[in-house]
């Protein structure tokens, strides 16, 4: 299935839902969610419909993979592996999730968001341990040192990002050094961790793929 490349915004206002695709903007006065406006498509002014248990659970599916920029059938792959893995199949996703290279790019503030941080990732502008890798689904390990290598350091976008972000704090299983570009993935971070995502149910998610 094809990447979807039109407006961001639509996809969380389909949501009713941040889920932060657009970097500074979402954290100002323009995010349409701030503005309350309405689902693509519906009138402001009609009355919620009563959504099935199956419509529910799609959209908690639709939220987490919206979030972090994936396909179905890459989602599902990583839904499946999480399913294989012993512990809880929730945490599990979110451990994998969590662990993809862009992501943890976008966590290190090197990008604003995550299409951005994938970008960088793609273009070959990030290191491994040493090692270009250019998979943004690349999953990262506990110890591996994420860098911006030595053709991202001067990129505008990079600084910009860092400069915006790099002090603001960054999640507790990741460590930055903002002046080397350098960063630490220190542990796989537990479902509690990752508090910015708001209510997602991952329950649903795994009800859904259940059937
Ligand atoms: Fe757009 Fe970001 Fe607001 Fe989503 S959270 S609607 S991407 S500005």
């Amino acid at each position: 299935m094809a990447r979807y490349t039109g407006p961001v915004c639509r996809l969380c206002r389909a949501e009713q839902k941040k889920l932060l695709l657009k970097g500074g903007r979402c954290r100002s006065d323009k995010c349409p969610i701030n503005r309350k406006r309405p689902a693509p498509g519906k009138d402001p002014k009609a009355r919620p419909g009563k959504r099935s248990d199956y419509g529910i659970q799609l959209r908690e599916k639709q939220k987490l993979k919206r979030i972090y920029g994936m396909q179905e059938k890459q989602f599902s792959l990583f839904f499946e592996r999480a399913l294989r893995m012993s512990g809880i199949t929730g945490e599990n996703l979110f451990v994998l999730l969590e662990r993809r290279l862009d992501n943890v790019v976008y966590r290190l503030r090197f990008a604003v968001s995550r299409s951005q941080a994938r970008q960088i990732v793609l273009h070959g502008h990030v290191a491994v341990n040493g090692k270009r890798v250019n998979v943004p689904s690349y999953l990262v390990r506990p110890d591996d040192v994420v860098e911006i290598g030595e053709s991202g350091k001067g990129l505008v976008v990079i600084k910009d990002a860092l400069k915006e972000y790099g002090r603001s704090g960054i999640m507790p299983w990741l460590s930055l050094d903002p002046d080397t570009m350098k960063g630490k993935f220190l542990a796989n971070p537990r479902r509690s961790d990752v508090t910015d995502l708001g209510d997602i149910k991952e329950q649903m998610i795994i009800e859904l793929y259940s059937k």
